[in-house]
């Protein structure tokens, strides 16, 4: 199995140590500091991943990563400095799998690597596995056998993020699809469903964290995974 991960980033700094993370966990890497040649290595080499930089000399990161998947569906991270660049990235449902804020722990972006390398491969944990059931002919959810007792709009939200582990969605996104006709609804709104949905989760089981902030950006939902644990 390729286990290349693609490197695009012209901070050369930030990418060596980056790439210094990586080989410590085996992962093979490549660098890539100019955004022309992008689109042709990952044709020809077909990486396992490619963490993308998106203010690059050459061509952007965001042309690249439409460019990709034109013809590849290789899990593809984004980096970038700016966060309010998060918000607008999501509403163009470019495809990305992940995003990533600069600066960033090098240990983190190992992290989000692993998690979406497992997805990918079909290996992560499914919400089933956590002991998840969403039963929407009755807009029930059970946690370990508990019922969360969540009401119709907690049940619309939660439901929606869990349909697609990790996949980042911003308050309006999550308005849009959940609430479409209510208007009078602000981003608060979705704030205070999700605290809701946190306190029920909470209160069955003290151990498990399903919806995540993303900070400047929105929620997603992820099961919690090993820490530290091999892929
Ligand atoms: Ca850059």
């Amino acid at each position: 199995m390729n286990e290349t991960i693609l490197i695009v980033e012209d901070e050369v700094a930030t990418a060596e140590i980056l790439a210094d993370y990586l080989r410590l966990d085996s992962y093979t890497t490549h660098l890539l500091t100019d955004g022309l040649p992008v689109v042709s290595w990952a044709r020809e080499h077909k990486p396992a991943l490619i963490l993308l930089d998106l203010m690059l000399p050459g061509k952007s990161g965001l042309d690249i990563c439409k460019e990709i998947r034109a013809f590849s569906s290789v899990p593809i991270i984004i980096t970038t400095a700016r966060v309010e660049e998060i918000d607008r990235l999501l509403g163009l449902e470019l495809g990305a799998d992940d995003y990533i804020c600069k600066p960033y722990s090098p240990r983190e972006v190992v992290a989000r690597v692993k998690t979406v390398l497992r997805r990918a491969a079909g290996t992560a944990v499914t919400p089933l596995e956590a002991g998840l059931q969403l039963d929407e002919s009755c807009y029930r959810a059970t946690l370990n056998g508990h019922d969360l007792q969540l009401t119709a709009a907690e049940f619309r939200l939660f439901n929606y993020l869990a349909a697609h582990p990790g996949r980042v969605y911003n308050r309006q996104q999550l308005l849009n699809n959940i609430y479409p006709d209510e208007r009078a609804l602000n981003d608060r709104a979705i704030d205070n469903y999700i605290n809701k949905v946190r306190k029920k989760i909470t209160a069955v089981s003290n151990e498990c964290e399903l919806i995540h902030s993303v900070y400047g950006v929105g929620y997603k939902f992820d099961v919690r995974e090993e820490p530290g644990g091999q892929a």
